[in-house]
């Protein structure tokens, strides 16, 4: 009998431990909205029912994580903890130094503070805000190269994360000497989370070769991207997922990583690289800032789940329920007339709130109404993507971002299919009310970062 193939999503796991969630009232919601200023950072989490809000940090450990959380060691300086997550990043990541962090933007906040600077320039397919934000707060130039395709939320491009290869040489011959080093993010999150093919990395390293510029993956999302991959590049089917990851490795110098997203932590990072005095210089502003070397603001405990984690980030059931679940959901939305990003990315559906809501203009943030009328509707969190993130500049000027997209993160191993299957029919509703849905003005805003903390004020 050849091998049977069934439609369901089966989730790879059955639920050990429950949490409790709670359905809130429209009027209920109506109120905590104008409490938190309609900023959904600012809401209490216990009055979300469905928290897409990000994927950062929010996924279920497993049973054998928690188990290793009771083999953390606590010894200050040279935890046996640390040598086993240093050995489990390097299984993957064959990198000299591994300096945990406590989480993602640490690495960057460290690593950019050694080579940014004012008049620098970095390159990376598309920054993260947080790796924006550290890239700016030095003084440097955050330069987003992405290919043109990525840009287009139409396009079907199968790997929409590419570098531009053809940019990023005109960046580097033109400013060669500003570029510390060129970064590339696996996959894009801020781009849909699209992948980044193999072949492109290929074309990135020649460049960085060229150039002697060394390669910085952020590669918070390696396995899902090395699933597309292994999925979609020609020559890559069938291979085992964490020989693809050790492949993309060895074409970078360095990364910088939040383990909050796919090594299954709830909190985390690391910043690895080979080159020694970069490593020492980075060492010394980690002590300063974060701890010794060997714990980097984070617990034994912690460390243990992360190397378990890692283990569990690459198998093949889990990934591949991982990618066909989020697929589910941008498939539904789509087939509901919703406007989405296309095609799905690994950990998030990307609502284009900008064809959503053609009656409003970017500048009155046509993510932050869909945003916050998804929560009024059904008490779903999710998160704008759009010109409230992106669209300040560092001279406090407007514009614009590139899209304004509504970001669905779906967290790892936490919902099943009926919690989606709720969030497609609140998505429903919404697209029935589109065409109402008001603009926004932001009535304070902090410099920077500022879609954590901005008030916002609805326009009627
Ligand atoms: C989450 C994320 C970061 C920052 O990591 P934190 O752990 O949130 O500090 C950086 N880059 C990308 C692509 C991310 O998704």
């Amino acid at each position: 009998m050849s091998e049977p193939v069934f439609r369901t999503i089966i989730e790879p796991f059955r639920i050990h431990s429950v949490e409790p969630i709670r359905m809130t009232t429209a009027e209920e919601r109506r109120a905590h909205l104008a409490a938190a200023s309609y900023n959904l950072f600012q809401l209490h989490a216990d009055d979300v029912l469905i928290d897409l809000l990000t994927d950062s940090g929010t996924g279920a450990m497993s049973r054998d994580q928690w188990a290793a959380i009771q083999r953390g060691d606590e010894s200050y300086a040279g935890s046996p903890s640390y040598f086993t997550f240093r050995d489990a990043v390097r299984e993957l990541f064959d990198f000299e130094h591994v300096i945990p962090v406590h989480q993602g933007r640490a690495a960057e906040r460290i690593l950019m503070s050694v080579l940014g600077g004012p008049g620098k320039a970095v390159p990376n397919n598309t920054h993260f805000d947080t790796t924006r934000a550290n890239v700016e707060a030095t003084g440097a130039e955050a330069v987003d190269l992405v290919v043109p395709e990525g840009k287009d939320p139409a396009s079907l491009h199968p790997f929409k994360g590419n570098m531009d290869l053809a940019a990023l040489d005109a960046l580097l011959a033109a400013r060669g000497a500003d570029v510390p080093c060129v970064f590339v993010t696996i996959t894009n999150n801020s781009g849909g989370g699209q992948p980044v093919s193999l072949a492109n990395l290929r074309g990135v390293r020649e460049l960085c070769d060229q150039y002697g510029k060394p390669l910085f993956l952020d590669a918070c999302r390696f396995a899902e991207n090395a699933w597309f991959i292994r999925e979609r590049e020609e020559g890559q089917a069938g291979r085992d997922v964490a020989d693809i990851v050790r492949d993309i490795a060895a074409l970078a110098d360095g990364m910088t990583m939040s383990a909050k997203k796919d090594p299954m932590g709830n909190i985390g990072g690391w910043l690895a690289l080979d080159d020694p005095d970069l490593a020492q210089e980075c060492r010394n502003v980690l002590i300063l800032t974060e701890g010794f070397p060997t714990y980097g603001g984070l617990a034994g405990r912690d460390l243990e789940a992360l190397a378990q984690g890692l283990k569990e980030a690459v198998q093949h059931d889990y990934l591949r329920y991982r990618i066909t679940s989020t697929a589910y959901l941008g498939d539904a939305l789509q087939k509901a007339g919703i406007p989405v990003l296309e095609p799905t990315g690994g950990h998030a559906v990307y609502i284009d709130a900008r064809a959503l809501l053609p009656h409003v203009d970017p500048l009155h943030y046509p993510g932050q109404s869909v945003a916050v009328a998804l929560y009024e509707l059904g008490g779903v969190r999710t998160c704008e993507i759009g010109t409230v993130m992106f669209g300040r500049r560092p001279d406090g000027t407007e514009r614009p971002a590139a899209m304004d997209l509504v970001r669905l993160a779906v967290p790892r191993r936490t919902y099943t299919q009926s919690h989606i299957d709720y969030v497609i029919e609140v998505c429903e509703r919404l697209a029935e009310r589109a065409h109402r849905l008001p603009g926004y003005r932001i009535s304070e805003e902090p410099k920077a970062l500022r879609h954590f903390t901005a008030r916002f004020e609805p326009l009627t």
